[in-house]
């Protein structure tokens, strides 16, 4: 089964993805953790990435594609995988499309998280990481102002400040809402409420993707 995971800034993406790796016992590809492997390897790949990225420059999209190809020929792959955080422009999910063709690992389907834009700032805005133990939690779970886990500061990071959190959600407008279009034309879909809880969720993922496990 090799299913796209789409959605907003917010939407629980992550969360899911690392639940769903667990379900279907696939690899979870996500483009900045094949980054990060590529440079700490110091393979060929990682060593031109490296270049583009110290230079304060964007790693172009022919370039992560190469790196997504060579993840998805991996052995792990075998009963195939989940990618989430990629593709993010039209162009990358063009390049995606054409690139698993030639390679005969079709996507099966995209799942959709949709989640409404209120939800999104509220969930992202709430968002707090742990200064001691990195977990990440939500205002709501705090204990005492603090970590829930830890009882350790409890800080708002950079890119969770409602200003940056709005424009974190212009851009994917901009440039990812169009991906959906593009998956709705060439695969089958998935749409997920993803406004509801972790758990609920889950089950609705559970539901949309087990008539793609041939496992
Ligand atoms: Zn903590």
């Amino acid at each position: 089964m090799r299913i796209v995971l789409l959605g907003a800034p917010g939407s629980g993406k992550g969360t899911q993805a690392a639940l769903l790796k667990e379900m279907y016992g696939i690899p979870h590809i996500a483009t900045g953790d094949i980054l990060r492997t590529e440079v700490a390897e110091g393979t060929e790949l990682g060593g031109k990435a490296e270049r583009y990225m110290n230079e304060g420059g964007l790693v172009p999209d022919d370039l992560i594609l190469e790196m997504v190809e060579a993840r998805v020929r991996r052995p792990d792959t075998r009963r195939g995988w989940l990618m989430d955080g990629f593709p993010r422009t039209l162009e990358q999910a063009e390049g995606l499309r054409i690139m698993t063709e030639r390679i005969e690992q079709r996507v099966d389907a995209g799942v959709i998280l949709n989640v409404d834009p209120e939800v999104v700032v509220r969930r992202l805005s709430g968002r707090r990481v742990c200064e001691s133990c990195q977990a990440v939690t939500n205002v709501s779970e705090m204990r005492a102002g603090a970590c829930p886990l830890c009882g350790g500061k409890l800080v708002l990071r950079p890119d969770d400040e409602p200003q940056v959190v709005r424009r974190r959600i212009e851009v994917f407008e901009q440039q990812t809402r169009p991906v959906f279009e593009y998956f709705r034309e060439h695969y089958d879909v998935v749409d997920i409420d993803a406004s509801k809880t972790v758990d609920q969720v889950t089950e609705a993922l559970r539901r949309g993707l087990d008539r793609y496990d041939h496992s």
